[in-house]
């Protein structure tokens, strides 16, 4: 691909959070060859393509670093109950009889809605089908980091097979699809691995040179159960496993005092706020104001849209956003500036990918999602990148690429066959809930 976009408002999310307005993206290949104001007047070749802009928004595209796609099948499924009964009486239940085909479809839906509502890279932690859902992920031309979720609460040879078949997926699937897909290692929690488990699963991670990913304290319940059972809180815990000796991010850290944090913080531990999930189930608010003036990196997931109810991103900031301002009492706790780079440039630097994506910029992968400005919630169209902290959503999104590639024209997926997935899933949910 050689095409040149102009007329646009480009949104960066950038180390200045520049905006050009009008600005234009010379892509070449899978890079982005060069990014500007103005006019593209200058860049001339043969075979080059022009595209017109007229107006319409580029941000980067969005990274959701924790979430897990096979349950999508159990949207709605059960509402209105805290974590551990929602998990015991009404997720596992229902996720035994998730089929391969159910999964597949499963994951392929969440990817449908991801893609049209901006994301483009996503962190994936499941513990079945991997190999289908890496396969279907590569096919999508996404992005994902694949994980397996190891619950340990089981025998040795059970916990030994369990992260064999972690370390077989993390190596068949590290850097495959041209660098699309990476790998983590992912003991599911404190409460559901014990710790000389997740001490060596930490250090398979490190063995294979890959971040290690994990839930942690995500409920009041969960902490006081750490201290009862193991003499501390669930960060001093991990630490001592030697879990934070690598790359790692972690999920939720709703509850967490000043003392975790500088933990967190010395040990350059990244952090997925997933807002809307945390609130569904009751567990609370994240402090993440404290975590990015203490200097960590926070990025966001969705969780599972069994605890959301959706995949989108754009509103998933707008809550962490909003959230520390009321919670605060502050209406300068989290700036628009830092609200854009919570699901571009954050996510991936807590996915270890900053030096490919997470932001507009020369050299850098070529991943944006083109928004349409037209509609009246969006007017007027002075301040684009405000509109898009807090007045846009998912469905602004028309056209989609990755790695140079369009995946999304005109809010249709092209390597996706949205009507047949939709179809599929329907048809598993409705057999799994009278069997
Ligand atoms: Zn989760």
């Amino acid at each position: 691909m050689d095409k040149v976009l102009y007329n646009g408002v480009i949104i960066t999310a950038n180390e200045e959070n520049d905006v050009y307005s009008p600005g234009y993206i010379h892509v070449k290949d899978e890079i982005i060859n060069e990014i500007g104001e103005g006019s593209p007047h200058h860049i001339t070749s043969e075979g080059i393509q022009f595209h017109n802009l007229n107006g319409k928004w580029v941000i980067p595209g969005l990274i959701n670093t924790h979430g897990h796609t096979p349950m999508t099948l159990l949207r709605g499924h059960s509402d209105d109950l805290p974590l551990k009964r929602w998990l015991q009486e009404k997720m596992w239940p229902m996720e035994q009889k998730l089929t391969r085909e159910a999964v597949i479809a499963s994951s392929k839906l969440a990817m449908v809605e991801m893609l049209k509502s901006g994301t483009t890279t996503f962190l994936d932690m499941y513990h079945l089908f991997l190999d289908d859902i890496a396969n279907a992920v590569d096919n999508a031309g996404m992005r994902a980091v694949i994980t397996r979720g190891i619950i340990g609460l089981c025998s040795r040879e059970e916990q030994k097979a369990k992260l064999d078949e972690a370390i077989s997926i993390a190596q068949t699937w590290h850097g495959k699809g041209d660098g699309r897909l990476t790998a983590m290692l992912s003991p599911h929690s404190p409460y559901l691995c014990p710790p000389n488990f997740i001490a060596e699963i930490a250090s398979a991670a490190r063995e294979l040179n890959i971040p290690v990913h994990t839930h942690m304290s995500e409920t009041s319940q969960e902490v006081e159960e750490n201290v009862l059972k193991y003499g501390k809180r669930p960060v001093e815990h991990l630490l001592n496993t030697g879990f934070f000796n690598g790359e790692a991010l972690v999920a939720h850290a709703v509850h967490i005092n000043d003392e975790e944090l500088d933990i967190l913080s010395q040990n350059q531990v990244a952090i997925s706020h997933n807002p809307m999930s945390n609130l569904k189930l009751g567990s609370g608010v994240a402090p993440i104001q404290k975590m990015l003036q203490k200097g960590i990196t926070v990025s966001v997931g969705t969780d599972s849209v069994a605890s959301n109810n959706n995949l989108d991103l754009i509103q998933e900031m707008r809550m962490a956003v909003l959230l520390q301002k009321g919670v605060n009492e502050d209406p300068t706790a989290v700036t628009v500036d830092e609200g854009i780079k919570l699901i571009t440039a954050n996510g991936a630097k807590a996915l270890g990918l900053d030096q490919k994506i997470g932001s507009i910029k020369k050299g850098l992968d070529a991943d944006f999602v083109i928004l349409d400005s037209s509609a009246a919630h969006l007017q007027p169209k002075l301040n684009a990148l405000s509109h898009v902290v807090y007045s846009a959503s998912g469905a602004d999104v028309l056209d989609v690429y990755v790695k140079g590639k369009q995946l999304v024209k005109d809010r249709q997926c092209l390597f996706l066959d949205e009507e047949k997935i939709f179809y599929e899933c329907n048809k598993h949910y409705q057999m799994m809930t009278i069997s």
